[in-house]
């Protein structure tokens, strides 16, 4: 059977491994870990591993639409030229928007930035990047005068202490965890310090969990600044040749952080452990300290990130192999954005908007007259100005602001009542494309062309093996046509990604300042063959023959301001926007989860990434519970200052700190009746950077009064009454939902039937115990188990890993109809657990059993026994927890 194989990049998370994609004769498409990418060598985690699963076009949006009729793209683009055309002439630029995103690929990101700030000749182009990454940017920018990550993925394994600030690298960054596991593993004098006010999978691994008081950080980082100089752990010649400020820095920490007493009680520390930090990092040279939406996500990120620096300047530990402060990107593309301009307050080819100079050599590179010649609106600022009305016209690329921003349910109503919403998306139904007037089929993952940057600054290729499904089409294409259409097509004549990538490349290398480090002039002018080609690279590529990798910036210790000097910044820690109150007694963390990416457009549609973490959770410690009468497995309602309410599982674990809440970002009313928690948080930005404050809303909890509890498997979608709380996930063949509800319907066993759609003469088996609400059935089609509904009055239903495993099969035996409405297996049949191993499908049962039977002590033991964890590894941190757990 022949085979074709393309090289490209996994579209996730900011790691940005390299995939090899095998598309098999039979339709197969089977996705592995490239061995000679730079950034991952060969591992992927479960979510680049399932890729092969989300290649498919169902849920695709597929044609352009005009209020929801499909159109011919000459006529959508006519109407959208028309309608921006008009807006700007009454308005002004300034009327106008575009919002897109960290999935985007550089030469999308470079044709829309040109078109808005080009010749459209307004700024107000922003990105979703701007939630994730925008402090880091701009501390990076205050610190060395460009928006430079100074370190590479190679320093995680010379680095003889990690610092992870922040930072649940294990779910987030599973790759990047892996390699510093692996680091630790073959070393075990490499220590790992984790800060993080929750346990999580990434604290495990850690010599020194630091379950710091949310939102205190910037203390202790100037605590350790104050500790360093006087351990005389202070590089003075590094200090006296390369950098400005040191003196400022060093008092205002000492007001913040005058002492480890004060600091500790500050943070919900004990002097012991900040001393243990503090004494670890001074006597340790190779120092790498790994920040992520943990520091970020707040409103004084930005200075919370240049306390961190701050430290790594004192000591010199910058610009040498191992040792750096290293932002980990959240999106595939937030990096490329970044240097394309796709932040409102930035030029292409990291050149200033307010800069008159470097406005001159952008408008001279592009021959335009009209580029905007001031910062455009940020995210926040941007859906405000939509609610206000300033803005009348947004095209939204690639994201799903309504799941996704802050205070979601203003965004969805300032977009429901804006003049003019375009969506182009790869997906048909988004709760945002909901409210567009005109939706643009884009192409995704596996048919786009082009390229995107990592964490490390490293540029791969996106190469497409597959064809633009109906009449999909590229971003940059759509954005290109769009521009012609406006009337600018003598600046938007591009052919291909190519020709876009090469316009970049050359605005680098244009009157390029000495300072700068964004220099792609290596790669300017190569043929499409070369393009096409390119290996994975890190930028400056200045001479792509004698191209080095893996090398420190900053190296010769002249950085990228005017005097080339790196600044200090002097840091006063700001408390969060909101504190508790009797109203609202908790802190409200959000976040990721393993196996999901952002809004589950693409993961959702994965039976295997949808059997880890199947609806949406709130994580809430033992005591918390029993004092607010929450109880594991039943429902809790969560409120916040928004006004606004989630309905949501209760888990409770010790990994969470008392008086805080953790609650996934993911879920969305295509997957669950009422679960955006961005609907929750606040629009509390950084001043500097603009970017929100997802971790530390404050909000109250109570147990939902749910009078049924259910779950329903089937085939077909059921068609859902009653339940106040579902939540659904895909499996392989079959739609899983959980349900609940107060009100009831008269008679479950006629409801049942209409809910799953029953015909008379079907194959229908139930039971009905009405005095106490038990209700169970199951339909069986041609000898298939089609569909079963359990419904109880308390939340204590069977498990479901056995009923899940009969959509498998191709039959079901007598013993297993005898068992079924039971809900639980024949004695003989395994029941393996909730699923802990996405890529061999193994349970937690299964993995208890190796632990307790078969005498594993290892996750390595484990996986020798039945698979587990030995595909992509992201399991392994769950597989350890439960070896403590099941251990006898
Ligand atoms: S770590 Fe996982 S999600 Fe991130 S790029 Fe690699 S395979 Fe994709």
């Amino acid at each position: 059977m022949s085979v074709s194989s393309t090289k490209t990049t996994c579209p996730y998370c900011g790691v940005g491994c390299g995939v090899i994609v095998n598309m098999h004769e039979n339709g197969r498409v089977e996705v592995l870990g490239d061995p000679d990418h730079p950034s991952n060598y060969g591992r992927l985690c479960s979510k680049g591993s399932a890729l092969g699963e989300t290649v498919y076009l169902a849920e695709r949006l597929l044609y352009p639409e005009v209020d929801g009729e499909q159109v011919s793209w000459e006529l959508a683009y006519s109407h959208i030229a028309a309608k921006f055309s008009e807006v700007i002439k009454q308005h002004g630029p300034d009327a106008v928007a575009f919002y897109v995103s960290g999935q985007l690929l550089t030469e999308d990101y470079y044709v829309a930035n040109k078109l808005m700030k080009g010749f459209i000749g307004s700024a107000n182009i922003d990105t979703n990047s701007r939630l994730c990454m925008s402090s880091a940017v701009a501390a990076y920018k205050r610190a060395f005068g460009e928006d430079v990550v100074p370190c590479n993925y190679d320093d995680l394994e010379r680095a003889q202490l990690i610092v992870l600030a922040g930072s649940n690298a294990a779910w987030c960054h599973p790759v990047l965890y892996q390699r510093i596991a692996q680091s630790k593993e073959s070393n075990p004098n490499v220590k790992i310090i984790s800060i993080d006010p929750r346990r999580t999978q990434t604290s495990d691994i850690s010599d020194l969990h630091l379950s710091i008081r949310p939102g205190t950080d910037a203390v202790l980082f100037n605590g350790l600044l104050l500790w360093l100089e006087a351990a005389g752990e202070l590089d003075q010649r590094f200090v006296n040749a390369s950098t400005e400020g040191v003196e400022q820095a060093l008092e205002s920490a000492s007001l913040s952080s005058p002492d480890v007493q004060t600091v500790a009680e500050t943070c919900g520390l004990s002097v012991d452990e900040v001393e243990q930090f503090y004494r670890l990092f001074a006597r340790t040279e190779r120092v790498v300290t790994v920040f992520s939406q943990g520091i970020s996500q707040s409103s004084s990120g930005v200075d919370k990130i240049n306390s961190i620096i701050n430290c790594h300047l004192l000591t010199g530990r910058i610009g040498r192999k191992g040792m750096g402060p290293f932002s980990f990107t959240g999106q595939p593309n937030a990096m490329g954005g970044r240097e394309v301009g796709g932040l409102a307050n930035q030029l292409a080819a990291h050149m200033e908007i307010d800069n008159a100079e470097h406005r001159e050599i952008v408008s001279a590179f592009w021959q335009t007259k009209t580029l905007a010649s001031k910062a455009g609106l940020k995210a926040v600022d941007c859906f405000d100005a939509i609610e206000s009305k300033k803005i009348k016209a947004i095209w939204i690329m690639a994201t799903n602001p309504v799941v996704s921003m802050p205070d979601a349910d203003r965004v969805k109503a300032a977009l429901q009542n804006c003049e003019f919403v375009v969506v182009s998306d790869c997906v048909a139904n988004t709760d945002t494309s909901r409210l567009a007037d005109v939706c643009l089929p884009a192409t995704t993952w596996g048919e786009r062309d082009g390229t995107v940057t990592n964490s490390e600054r490293r540029i791969s290729r996106q190469r497409p093996f597959l064809s633009a499904p109906g009449l999909a089409k590229h971003d940059w294409q759509i954005i290109t046509e769009l521009a012609q259409a406006m009337g600018f097509e003598e600046a938007f004549r591009y052919r291909s990604a190519a020709e876009i990538f090469d316009e970049y490349a050359r605005l680098t290398a244009y009157k390029k300042a000495p300072q700068r480090q964004l220099d792609l002039s290596g790669l300017c002018h190569m043929s499409l063959r070369e393009y096409d080609d390119m290996p994975p690279l890190q930028w400056p590529v200045t001479d792509l023959a004698n191209q080095q990798n893996n090398m420190p910036m900053y190296s010769d210790g002249l950085f990228s301001t005017e005097n080339r000097r790196a600044r200090f910044i002097a840091v006063t820690p700001q408390s969060p926007a909101s504190s508790v109150s009797a109203l609202y007694p908790f802190i409200l963390n959000t976040g990721r989860v393993r196996d999901h990416w952002h809004t589950m457009t693409r993961t959702g549609m994965s039976p295997r990434l949808s059997a880890h973490r199947i609806e949406p959770f709130v994580e809430v410690h033992p005591d918390d519970a029993r004092e607010f009468g929450l109880s594991d497995g039943k429902l809790a309602q969560i409120s916040s200052e928004t006004g606004t309410e989630i309905f949501v599982r209760i888990r409770v674990t010790q990994r969470q700190q008392r008086g805080s809440l953790f609650v996934p970002m993911h879920w969305n009313l295509q997957f669950s009746s009422q679960a955006r928690v961005s609907s929750l948080i606040k629009t509390v930005v950084d001043p500097i950077s603009g970017q929100p404050e997802f971790k530390h809303a404050v909000a109250s909890i109570k147990s939902c009064d749910a009078s049924w509890y259910g779950f329903i498997i089937s085939r077909q979608k059921p068609v859902l009454k009653y339940s106040r709380y579902w939540a659904r996930s895909r499996g392989k063949g079959f739609w899983r939902y959980e349900i609940a509800g107060k009100e009831k319907p008269a008679d479950w066993a006629t409801h049942a039937k209409t809910l799953l759609n029953v015909e008379p003469g079907e194959e229908w088996a139930e039971f009905y115990d009405k005095a106490d609400g038990h209700y169970r059935a199951a339909r069986f089609v041609g000898g298939h188990l089609d569909s079963v509904i359990f419904i109880d009055s308390s939340v204590l239903l069977p498990p479901r890993d056995w009923l899940i495993s009969l959509f498998q099969k191709d039959g079901i035996s007598t013993r297993e109809r005898l068992s079924l409405l039971q809900g639980v297996p024949p004695a003989d049949v395994e029941d393996v657990g909730r699923i802990i191993c996405a890529c061999f499908n193994v349970g937690e049962k299964t993995i208890c059993h190796a632990v307790k039977n078969a005498g594993a002590k290892t996750a390595e033991a484990v996986g020798e026994i039945c698979q587990a964890g030995t595909n992509c590894g992201s399991c392994r941190p769950e597989i350890a927890e439960l070896i403590q757990q099941c251990g006898v």
